[in-house]
C-alpha cells in the first residue's frame, strides 16, 4: 500500500473512491492520481449509474461532477442522502473554478466539500484524504457505539438473570428467603408510614419428614411444588409475596391486610389443598397432605420491627402444631380454626 495512505489511515481495507463524471479524460486523470495515493477507484458516468454502484457497495468517498446527463450531481447527492442517511459516504462535488452558485448548491445537496476544475492536485488529494479520514473515524465511532449498546443489553439481561437466581427459589419458582426478607422490610417501612396493617402467614407442611420417608426425596420435592402452587393461587394482589421460607415452610407477606384477611387466605389454602388431596399415608393427621398455618397482622410502628411480626407468626404456627396440626391459628386470638 502507498506510504502516504498507510500513515494517514492505517486501515485494513483499501478505501474505495467512486468517481462520477461524464468527462472521461478527467476520470482517467483522477483515477491515476488516486491510484498512486493507494486508493481503489471505481468510475461511472452519470448520477443514476452512481446510485446503482452504491446499491452494490457503498464507497468510502464519492467525487461527483455537478453537471452530468441523466441525473446531475446535486440531485444524485440529495438522493444518496435520502436513501443512506448517516451512512452516506462523503461527497466531494466537482465544480467549475468560478462557479460559486454550484458550490452553494453542492453544500445544500449534502456535499461535504468541493474541488474545482481544472484540478489543483495537491488540494484535491488533501481534501480526499481529509474527507475519508473523517468518514472512517465516524464509522469506527458508530461501530464502537453499536458494540457498546450490545454489551449494555447483554449486561442488562445478565443482571436480570442474576437477580432472578438471587431472589427466586430454584425448586418451586417462588420468592426465596432473601426476597422475603427484602420485601417484608420494604412493606414494613411503607406501612409504618401509611399506618396500615401488614399481614404475615407462616405455612408448614405437616409430617413432611414422613412424606419423604414414604415417597422419597424426589416425591417430596414434587409435593413442595404442588403446595407452592396452591399457595400462589390463593393470593391475588400484586404486592403480596409468596416465598419459600425454608425447607417445607412457606411464608406470605400480605400488605394492607388485616387479621381477618390473612385468616381467610390461610383457610382457603387449607381448603384448596384438601381438594387437591395429595396422598400422604404416613401422616399422623390425615391420609392426605395438610398444612399448619400461623397468622398475624399488625400496623407497623417505629418501635417494633419485622422480626417481631415473624416471631409472632412463628409462635402462632407453633400453637397450630401443638393443637393437632392442619389448622390456622392467629397470634392475637390463639383461636383454633379448623
Ligand atoms: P411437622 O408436622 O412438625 O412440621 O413435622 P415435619 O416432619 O414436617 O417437620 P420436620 O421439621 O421434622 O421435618 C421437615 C422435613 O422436611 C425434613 C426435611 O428432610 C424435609 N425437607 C426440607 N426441605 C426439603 C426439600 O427441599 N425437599 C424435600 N423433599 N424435603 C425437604
Ligand atoms: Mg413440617
Ligand atoms: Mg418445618
Amino acid at each position: 500500500m502507498n506510504a502516504v495512505l498507510d500513515r494517514t489511515f492505517a486501515v485494513e481495507k483499501v478505501p474505495v473512491v467512486l468517481i462520477v463524471d461524464d468527462d472521461s479524460v478527467s476520470n482517467y486523470m483522477l483515477s491515476e492520481v488516486l491510484h498512486k495515493d493507494g486508493y481503489q477507484t471505481l468510475i461511472v458516468e452519470d448520477g443514476r449509474a452512481a446510485l446503482s454502484a452504491c446499491q452494490k457497495e457503498l464507497p468510502d468517498i464519492i467525487l461527483m461532477d455537478a453537471v452530468m446527463p441523466v441525473l446531475n450531481g446535486f440531485d444524485c447527492c440529495r438522493t444518496l442522502h435520502a436513501v443512506y442517511g448517516h451512512d452516506c459516504p462523503p461527497t466531494l462535488m466537482i465544480t467549475g473554478l468560478n462557479d460559486s452558485e454550484s458550490v452553494e448548491s453542492a453544500y445544500q445537496a449534502g456535499a461535504v466539500d468541493y474541488v474545482t476544475k481544472p484540478f489543483h492536485w495537491a488540494v484535491l488529494r488533501g481534501r480526499v484524504r481529509q474527507a475519508i479520514k473523517a468518514h472512517l473515524a465516524n464509522q469506527k465511532l458508530k461501530q464502537s457505539l453499536h458494540k457498546e449498546r450490545l454489551l449494555r443489553q447483554e449486561l442488562k439481561v445478565a443482571n436480570q438473570q442474576l437477580h432472578h437466581f438471587a431472589t427466586i427459589d430454584g425448586l418451586t419458582g417462588i420468592a426465596n428467603r432473601r426476597m422475603f426478607d427484602e420485601r417484608l422490610d420494604t412493606e414494613w417501612k411503607r406501612l409504618c408510614r401509611e399506618q396500615s396493617p401488614l399481614g404475615l402467614a407462616l405455612i408448614d407442611i405437616d409430617c413432611f419428614k414422613a412424606y419423604n420417608d414414604t415417597y422419597g426425596h424426589l416425591g417430596g420435592d414434587q409435593c413442595l411444588c404442588q403446595v407452592a402452587n396452591i399457595i400462589k393461587s390463593c393470593v391475588r394482589r400484586p404486592a403480596d409475596v409468596v416465598a419459600r421460607y425454608g425447607g417445607e415452610e412457606f411464608a406470605l407477606v400480605l400488605p394492607n391486610t388485616a387479621l381477618e384477611g390473612v385468616m381467610h387466605i390461610g383457610k382457603s389454602i387449607q381448603a384448596d389443598l384438601k381438594k387437591l388431596a395429595i396422598p400422604h399415608i404416613g401422616s399422623a393427621v390425615r391420609p392426605i397432605v395438610t398444612v399448619s398455618i400461623g397468622v398475624v397482622s399488625i400496623i407497623p410502628t417505629l418501635t417494633s420491627s419485622p422480626q417481631t411480626l415473624i416471631g409472632w407468626a412463628d409462635q402462632a404456627l407453633y400453637n397450630a402444631k401443638n393443637n393437632g396440626r392442619d389448622c390456622v391459628i392467629a397470634f392475637s386470638t390463639s383461636t383454633v380454626m379448623r
